[in-house]
């Protein structure tokens, strides 16, 4: 279903959120107080303008209110980002979420209502050093301080066999939810479907069995 979102902050953040979102097919405002920065998403948004995110009147005149979504990436200037969040909430946006730029500008976010807050160069930084730390790691997704989503590939010693010959979940307590296979992906695959080598796995788990079963199960 096609949402309505608008992204306030055109840097690297908010302009390749932008770009995926439309890229995706969904109705993006692009917003900026930078004109150069807007007239870089023209081709990349369904409707770009200048605006102040801490200028009430001005979000207001733009329906800011009635979108689905409203992420604020606005960068160094954490007042702005601040003030712009609060103004949103007050005026209801369902969905606010906010680039955080420190555990600071987190904790006042969170107290004035911010409904995700997101660190997306600390958590790129944890993602490509689990890649480093091991070459069967394609990508790793955070879902909470205990659990996370690895993309694993198959080494040798799976391949061939099938998932309950394999009794992933018995023996290391994680599941896998996908193969990747070239270009196709088997989702929620069933007890008899075979692992070829360098298929990408994609499966959750704690990460205490996720490392055990990287470790000791490929
Ligand atoms: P990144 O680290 O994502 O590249 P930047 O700090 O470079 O972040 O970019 C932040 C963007 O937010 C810039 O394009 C800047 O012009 C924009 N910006 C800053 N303050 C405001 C504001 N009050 N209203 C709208 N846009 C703003």
């Amino acid at each position: 279903m096609r949402k309505q979102f608008a992204v306030i902050g055109l840097g690297r953040f908010g302009s390749s959120v932008c770009k995926e979102l439309y890229k995706l097919g969904h109705d993006v405002l692009a917003i900026d107080n930078n004109e150069e920065k807007v007239n870089n998403m023209t081709q990349f948004s369904t409707h770009s303008v200048i605006a102040n995110g801490t200028d009430e009147n001005a979000l207001h005149s733009l329906g800011i209110r009635n979108f689905d979504f409203v992420i604020v990436a606005i960068g160094d200037n954490i007042q702005s980002s601040i003030l712009c969040t609060l103004i949103l909430k007050e005026m209801g946006v369902k969905n606010v979420w906010v680039k955080a730029q420190n555990y600071y500008h987190h904790r006042v976010l969170e107290k004035i209502g911010a409904d995700r807050i997101v660190h997306p160069e600390q958590d790129m930084g944890i993602r490509i050093a689990q890649h480093l730390v091991s070459e069967k790691i394609i990508d790793y997704i955070e879902l909470s301080d205990e659990y996370s989503i690895v993309e694993l590939i198959a080494s040798e010693k799976v391949a061939g066999k099938s998932l309950a010959q394999l009794d992933i979940r018995a023996k290391y307590g994680c599941t896998i939810l996908a193969i990747k296979r070239n270009k196709d992906i088997n989702i929620s695959p069933f007890p008899q479907d075979l692992i070829d080598k360098n298929d990408i796995l994609i499966v959750i788990g704690h990460k205490n069995d996720l490392k055990r079963f990287e470790e000791e199960g490929l």
